[in-house]
């Protein structure tokens, strides 16, 4: 997560000045003008969209320097300088820090009521969001899941249903991750790499923002849709883009995994013409091998 702060930053950064911005490996991003080694980006969850999203940047100018430790920044007479473990120093403007989160659990005399933090030091919950201690629930940051607003939301909703009702339930199978770069990253669901380590059979449909009218109208071609499926059920297991608005975008997806929808029911479901959506329709077509208009 601390790389898509990153790397977020970097991108208004970067937009903001004719320099390039550079998210290391270690979370900080400087500005400098030499090429740079790429080793592996992990913009997006899917290992694929990730490549693409580093060449998009990299076409755009912006610099990519990863595998390599930062010892220290300093303010200089003109901007800063960033101090890089067997390499010569960079020179920059603005040094900007995205070093990672983590839980901010100490302090709090947990201990004091029986909770233990677990080994990252998390706030151990059961399915109902109950912590060791009779009455005291947690969401969000606290407790294990990706560190994001939405899911922190969707927790604190289900948590105080179930505190009032007896039913509250997150899927944390269908919250999705966007990395508000230009063009924006988003996922939800499974990872190609993940459904080849779980050996899950699966089909995957893409298709790109380039054969796209309302993405040529808008300038902004780069980019795909990417759909798995499921190879004999056809449910769609994960959506993967890059592109423009694929922030929202993904909703059209989360709403379709809520739903257990297959690749075909989105293949299906009539887009409006000249969408940007039209995009998640044709990936899905293209599942089966029927994208319309490539
Ligand atoms: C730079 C940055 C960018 C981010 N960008 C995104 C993004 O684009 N999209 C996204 O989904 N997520 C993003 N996140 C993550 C998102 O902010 C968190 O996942 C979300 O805020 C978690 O919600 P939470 O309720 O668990 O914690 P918080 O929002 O941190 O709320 C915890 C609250 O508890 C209060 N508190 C702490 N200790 C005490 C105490 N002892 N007594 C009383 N109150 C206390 C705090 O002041 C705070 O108000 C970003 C995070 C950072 C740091």
């Amino acid at each position: 997560m601390h790389v898509q702060i990153a790397l977020k930053k970097a991108d208004k950064v970067e937009r903001l000045t004719t320099k390039e911005a550079v998210p290391l490996k270690d979370g900080l991003l400087s500005f400098e003008l030499k090429p740079y080694e790429l080793k592996t980006f992990r913009a997006a969850n899917d290992a694929e969209i990730a490549k693409d999203a580093q060449k998009v940047l990299a076409k755009q100018g912006l610099t990519f320097k990863l595998g390599v430790k930062v010892t220290g920044a300093r303010a200089a007479k003109d901007g800063a300088v960033v101090e890089i473990e067997g390499q010569e120093p960079v020179q920059c403007d603005r040094v900007l820090v995205a070093v990672g989160r983590k839980p901010h659990t100490e302090g709090l005399g947990l201990d004091k009521v029986g909770i233990t933090l677990d080994a990252k030091g998390r706030i151990p919950v059961d399915a109902h969001f109950r912590t060791a201690a009779a009455g005291v629930f947690a969401i969000g940051d606290v407790i294990p899941g990706p560190m994001l607003a939405h899911k922190a939301e969707e927790e604190g909703v289900a948590c105080v249903e179930q505190i009032v009702t007896g039913y509250g339930h997150v899927n944390y199978d269908a919250i999705p991750n966007v990395v508000y770069t230009h063009p924006e990253v988003a996922g939800v669901g499974k990872t190609e790499e993940e459904l080849v380590a779980a050996g899950i059979p699966y089909r995957k449909g893409a298709f790109p923002f380039l054969a796209n009218g309302r993405a040529k109208a808008l300038g902004q071609t780069d980019g795909k849709v990417k759909i798995l499926a499921h190879k004999e059920t056809d449910r769609i297991l994960g959506v993967h883009i890059l592109g423009p608005r694929a922030g929202d975008l993904i909703a059209e997806a989360v709403t379709a995994m809520e739903f257990g929808a297959s690749a075909e029911d989105l293949a299906r479901t009539c887009h409006a013409h000249p969408t940007l959506a039209e995009v998640v329709k044709e990936a899905a077509l293209a599942v089966d091998g029927r994208a319309l208009h490539i």
